[in-house]
């Protein structure tokens, strides 16, 4: 049965069940989120993103605010929310019970929505998950707190100057002291978001010897002999891209994440929400910037017709319309499949999957830019007015592309995991 539309009419302005049409997935309580997180960005973030995007940062109070909504909640949990959170905050009265990955997708699409808050959080959604997954109860029950309530940050860092991509060569070391009490990290790190305001780093280093066997994940705390500077991006300050420096830095062996040597798999297993994540991006993305290109093409005259009136200016929206779509349609599905998976099975199953959903999301970003771009005008090239919103998203295309795994190792990455469960299906065909 058909509901009431909700948010912008413009054509793809908004995913299909917003505009009323059925859906499998979503229930009032996903409704009920969307309402909720649409007024609440509304209110405190899209008046706001420009000052923000002009100073470089946003303001510490916002996080606190953030915190206050009971946002951090959900955005370290991802699609399982533990129940003992609650006391942490709850959003839209939606209990740790009741979420689920479709409430996760809606949250992060509405935050994208409002604008420049969304990278204060890429830190705590990428570096909790080993925290909460693989840590121990005490570490979890000192670290929590104080990273759920918004009054300390924390963030990922496995990239490094000389490897990125090649994880499994990481060369950043820490070294158990004779009496085995601390560790002492010694290297670098590169790319890291949110590094310049967060206060623990969840990191990945080598404890052992060569290859994936010998990495650990790490909680640094910020302390004597990690320094921290800016590293400015193309898409901006406001997600505080990080060089970080380890100089001797002395680490209670209490803060190893999990087992030494299991800091590969515990990186690998959290790539799968990243992935689906950064899907989630990347489609508001494009629908804010096909909502501003469809706004203008219906007012602006040119040879004596609206533009919308020009057969190869619709020719571009239906080829946008049809490839946002499709995306939405294959998030959705991967984001029920996962639902329905425990993490190992969803990461053995879907690993190579969501490889290639990260890649599509950049594709179509690709394209959507270009092509609003193209029918804004000089106003796409432009920082303020109609077209800031196209301007801003094309600029940031990049970082649908690179981080999060490049888009060429992940559509190798993507085909070798197809190929790795063929062979897996064909050994069990053969045993029956
Ligand atoms: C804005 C931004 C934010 C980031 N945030 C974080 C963060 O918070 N934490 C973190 O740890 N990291 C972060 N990163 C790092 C990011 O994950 C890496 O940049 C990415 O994994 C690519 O690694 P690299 O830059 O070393 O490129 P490389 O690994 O050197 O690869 C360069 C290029 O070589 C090609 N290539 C390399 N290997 C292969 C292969 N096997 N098959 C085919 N082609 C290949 C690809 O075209 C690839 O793009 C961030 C990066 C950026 C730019």
């Amino acid at each position: 049965m058909a509901s009431a539309p909700f948010g912008s009419t413009l054509p793809w302005s908004e995913p299909s069940w917003y505009t009323g049409r059925p859906s499998p997935y979503y229930k009032e309580s996903h409704r009920k989120l969307r309402d909720f997180m649409r007024k609440w960005g509304e209110e405190h973030i899209a008046p706001y993103t420009e000052e923000w995007s002009e100073a470089g940062a946003v303001p510490p109070s916002m996080y606190q605010e953030c915190a206050k909504a009971g946002l951090l909640v959900p955005i370290a949990a991802g699609k399982k929310i533990p129940s003992e959170w609650a006391r942490y905050g709850i959003v839209a009265g939606i209990s740790p019970e009741e979420w689920d990955g479709f409430h996760d997708m809606v949250l992060w699409d509405e935050l994208m929505r409002a604008g420049g808050v969304a990278s204060l959080f890429i830190g705590l959604t990428v570096g909790a998950p080993p925290l909460l997954k693989f840590a121990s109860k005490q570490l979890q029950d000192k670290i929590f707190p104080e990273i759920l309530s918004g009054e300390k940050r924390i963030c990922l860092a496995v990239t490094e100057p000389s490897c990125g991509s090649d994880v499994r060569n990481l060369t950043t070391t820490a070294e158990k002291t004779p009496d085995g009490k601390h560790y002492i990290v010694n290297g670098e790190k590169k790319w890291i978001t949110n590094g310049m305001f967060s206060d623990y780093f969840m990191t990945a280093v080598r404890t052992g010897g060569p290859g994936a066997e010998g990495i650990s994940m790490l909680l640094i705390p910020r302390s004597e002999g990690l320094r921290t500077r800016p590293v400015p991006v193309i898409a901006g300050p406001l997600s505080a891209t990080t060089y970080v420096t380890f100089e001797d830095v002395k680490v209670p062996v209490e803060y190893l994440i999990g087992a030494e040597g299991n800091g590969f798999k515990q990186t690998m297993v959290n790539f799968n929400h990243e992935r689906l994540w950064i899907a989630f991006q990347a489609l508001r993305g494009c629908r804010i910037a096909i909502h501003d290109a469809f706004q203008w093409a219906l007012k602006r005259e040119a040879f004596e017709k609206k533009l919308i009136e020009q057969p190869v200016v619709r020719y571009k929206f239906g080829n946008m319309g049809r490839q946002i779509d499709a995306l939405q349609a294959w998030t959705e599905q991967i984001v029920y499949e996962l639902e329905q998976l425990s993490d190992t099975d969803g990461a053995r199953l879907l690993g190579g999957t969501t490889a290639l959903l990260k890649v599509e999301s950049g594709m179509v970003c690709k394209y959507v830019a270009e092509e609003c771009l193209k029918i804004m005008g000089g106003l796409g090239l432009t920082k303020t007015g109609q077209g800031a919103r196209i301007e801003s998203f094309y600029r940031g295309v990049p970082s649908y592309v690179v981080p999060g795994g490049s888009e060429d190792v992940l559509i190798d990455l993507g085909v070798r995991e197809a190929l790795k469960l063929m062979r897996q299906a064909e050994k069990a065909k053969s045993k029956l």
